[in-house]
C-alpha cells in the first residue's frame, strides 16, 4: 500500500515535532526546513520542501494573476462564461478535497476512536478539548480588545455612506440564541446518518397572524451542508462501541483502518495539484471581486483589524504557547504545515484543508497517526480561533457603527457567545458569518449590518480559515508532546494501536489506568514503522 515511488532506503530523524520519522537518507536536511549550508544542501533543502514553497509560490502567483487580469478588465471583460472556465482548476481542488473529507473524517476518527482506550481516550480527549477551549477564548479576547482599541466602527458615516445597508434582512425573523443552541445539539444527534453527510438540521422563523397578532413561529428543517458535526460525534462513540467489542470487534477496525489508509494515499496524489489549484482559487477570487478600492477604503480598519488580531494570535500566541509547553521550535512547526496553511487561505474551509493538514502534521511534523487522526477530525469542527476572533471583531464594529456602548457584562457575553458559537460554525467559506448572527442576536446588536462584514468576508475569512487550521495543527502537536513525555515517564503501554498489517489476533482489552502511552504494534519484519507508510514529502 506504498503511494509514492521509492525515494531512498528511510532512516528515523527528529521532526520539528521531536519525534522520529522516516527521512530517505539522501535528504539529510530534509525535514522541517532546517537546511544551511553549501549548495549541495540548499538543493537537497528545496528539494525536500518543493511541495510547500510552489504552495507558497502559488497563493503569491495567484494574487498577481488576479490583479493582472482584474487590472486588464477583469470580471467584466472575461464575461461570465470564461470567469467560470478561468476558476475551474480552482474548483477542481475544491471537489477533489470535499470528496475526501467524508471518508477521511469517519474512517480516521472510528480508527483513533477504537485504537485507544477509554481512560486514555477521555485524557487526551480532555486536554484537546481544554487546549481549544482556551485559545479560542484568547483569540476571543484579543479580538474585542483590538476592536476597542482601533475602534473600527467609529467612521460609520463614511461606510454607511459608501457601502450601504441592505434593509432585507430585517424582514425576515431572526433567529433566537436558544435555538441555534438547541440546533447545535439536535445536530449533534443525527437522526438520518445518511442525510447527516450532506445535511443539517436549522431552525427558521416565519411570522405568521394569530388571532390578529402577528407571532414568529419557528420552524425546523434540514438544510443543505454535511452535519460534520453529528458525523464526528457518531463516529468517535462507534470506535468506542467497536473497541468494547474486543476480538468480535477487531474485524471492521482493521477495514476503517485500511479504507482510512487508502484516502490517505489519495490525498498524497490530490496535494500535488493543490498549488495548481490554490492558484487559480485565489486569482479567481480576485477577479471576481468589484470595487475592492472602495470596500478596503470604508471597511480598511475592520479588515485591519481582523488581519492584525489573526496575524498576532498565529504568529505569536499560539506559537508562544506551544513553544512552553514542548521548549520546540513553533516556527518549525508552522513551516511544516505551510501547504495546508496555503490550501486554508486559498479554499476558505477548515473542512476541505483536513486531509493535507493531517499528511503535513504526519509526515512534516512527527505527529503520529491515531493523535493526528483523532483530533484534527475534532479541531476541524469544534475549534475556530479564527472565527471567534473575527465574529468578536465584528460585534464590537458593529456596535460602533450603531453607537451603541458596550458595558461589562455585554463584552463578557460577546466572549462567551463567539467562544461557544465558533464551535457551531462550519468548517466551510463564510461559515463563521451564519454563525454571528448569534452574538448579535445576544447582545441585542442589528442583525442587518452581516452585510457589511460578508462584503469583506471574502478576504478575512481566508485568514480566519488559516487560523482554524494552525489552532487545530498546534493541537495536535502539543498532545503528542504530552504522550511522549508521558512515554518517558512510564513503562505501562495504555494506548494499543490496531494495525491493519497485524494478522488478526484478539484486541488487547485494556486493563490499566496510568499514563497515555502509545504503543504502535510490530510491523512485518524490517518495517520501521508500519504506522508511517505512505508518503508525499
Ligand atoms: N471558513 C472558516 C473555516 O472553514 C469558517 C469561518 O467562516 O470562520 O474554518
Amino acid at each position: 500500500m506504498v503511494a509514492d515511488p521509492p525515494r531512498g532506503d528511510p532512516k528515523a530523524e527528529p521532526t520539528a515535532n521531536g519525534a522520529p520519522t522516516l527521512v530517505p537518507i539522501e535528504d539529510p536536511g530534509a525535514t522541517g526546513g532546517g537546511c544551511g549550508g553549501s549548495r549541495d544542501r540548499v538543493r537537497r533543502c528545496l528539494r525536500a520542501n518543493l511541495l510547500v514553497l510552489l504552495t507558497v509560490v502559488a497563493v503569491v502567483a495567484g494574487v498577481a494573476l488576479g490583479l493582472g487580469v482584474s487590472g486588464a478588465g477583469g470580471a467584466l471583460a472575461l464575461g461570465p462564461a470564461r470567469l467560470a472556465a478561468f476558476a475551474f482548476p480552482g474548483e477542481l481542488l475544491l471537489r477533489l478535497l470535499k470528496m475526501i473529507i467524508l471518508p477521511l473524517v469517519v474512517c480516521s476518527l472510528i480508527g483513533g476512536a477504537a485504537s485507544l482506550d477509554s481512560s486514555a481516550l477521555g485524557r487526551l480527549g480532555a486536554w484537546a478539548l481544554l487546549f481549544f477551549l482556551v485559545t479560542t477564548l484568547l483569540a476571543s479576547a484579543l479580538g474585542v480588545g483590538l476592536a476597542l482599541a482601533l475602534r473600527p466602527g467609529a467612521a460609520f458615516a463614511a461606510i454607511n455612506a459608501s457601502v450601504g445597508t441592505s434593509g432585507a434582512a430585517e424582514e425576515a425573523p431572526s433567529k433566537e440564541v436558544l435555538d441555534s443552541f438547541l440546533d447545535l445539539v439536535r445536530n449533534i444527534f443525527p437522526s438520518n446518518l445518511v442525510s447527516a453527510a450532506f445535511r443539517s438540521y436549522s431552525t427558521s422563523y416565519e411570522n405568521r397572524w394569530i388571532n390578529g397578532t402577528k407571532v414568529k413561529v419557528p420552524i425546523g428543517d434540514e438544510v443543505e451542508s454535511m452535519n460534520i458535526l453529528g458525523l464526528v460525534v457518531f463516529a468517535i462513540v462507534f470506535g468506542v462501541a467497536l473497541r468494547k467489542l474486543g476480538p468480535e470487534g477487531e474485524l471492521l477496525i482493521r477495514f476503517f483502518n485500511s479504507f482510512n489508509d487508502a484516502t490517505m494515499v489519495l490525498v498524497s496524489w490530490i496535494m500535488w495539484y493543490a498549488p495548481v489549484g490554490i492558484l487559480f482559487l485565489v486569482a479567481g477570487k480576485i477577479v471576481e471581486m468589484e470595487d475592492v478600492g472602495m470596500l478596503f477604503a470604508s471597511l480598511g480598519k475592520y479588515i485591519l483589524c481582523c488581519l492584525l488580531g489573526h496575524a498576532i494570535h498565529g504568529l505569536l500566541v499560539l506559537p508562544l504557547i506551544y513553544f512552553l509547553f514542548t521548549r520546540k521550535n513553533p516556527y518549525r512547526f508552522l513551516w511544516g504545515i505551510m501547504t495546508a496553511l496555503a490550501t486554508a487561505f486559498g479554499t476558505s474551509s477548515s473542512s476541505a484543508t483536513l486531509p493535507l493538514m493531517m499528511k503535513c502534521v504526519e509526515e512534516r511534523n512527527g505527529v503520529t497517526k491515531h493523535i493526528s487522526r483523532f483530533i484534527l477530525p475534532i479541531g476541524a469542527t469544534v475549534n475556530m480561533d479564527g472565527a471567534a476572533l473575527f465574529q468578536c471583531v465584528a460585534a464590537v464594529f458593529i456596535a460602533q457603527l450603531n453607537q451603541r456602548s458596550l458595558d461589562f457584562v455585554k463584552i463578557i457575553t460577546i466572549l462567551v457567545t463567539a467562544t461557544a458559537s465558533s464551535v457551531g460554525a462550519a468548517g466551510i467559506p463564510a461559515g463563521g458569518v451564519l454563525t454571528l448572527a448569534i452574538i448579535l442576536e445576544a447582545v441585542n446588536l442589528p442583525v442587518r449590518d452581516i452585510s457589511l462584514i460578508l462584503a469583506v468576508d471574502w478576504l478575512v475569512d481566508r485568514s480566519c480559515t488559516v487560523l482554524n487550521v494552525e489552532g487545530d495543527a498546534f493541537g495536535a502537536g502539543l498532545l503528542q508532546n504530552y504522550v511522549d513525555r508521558s512515554e518517558l515517564q512510564s513503562s505501562v503501554p495504555e494506548l494499543i494501536q490496531v494495525k491493519s498489517e497485524k494478522p488478526l489476533s484478539p484486541l488487547p482489552i485494556p486493563t490499566e489506568e496510568g499514563n497515555p502511552l502509545l504503543k504502535c504494534c510490530p510491523g512485518p519484519a524490517g518495517d520501521a514503522d508500519p504506522c508511517e507508510k505512505e508518503s508525499v514529502m
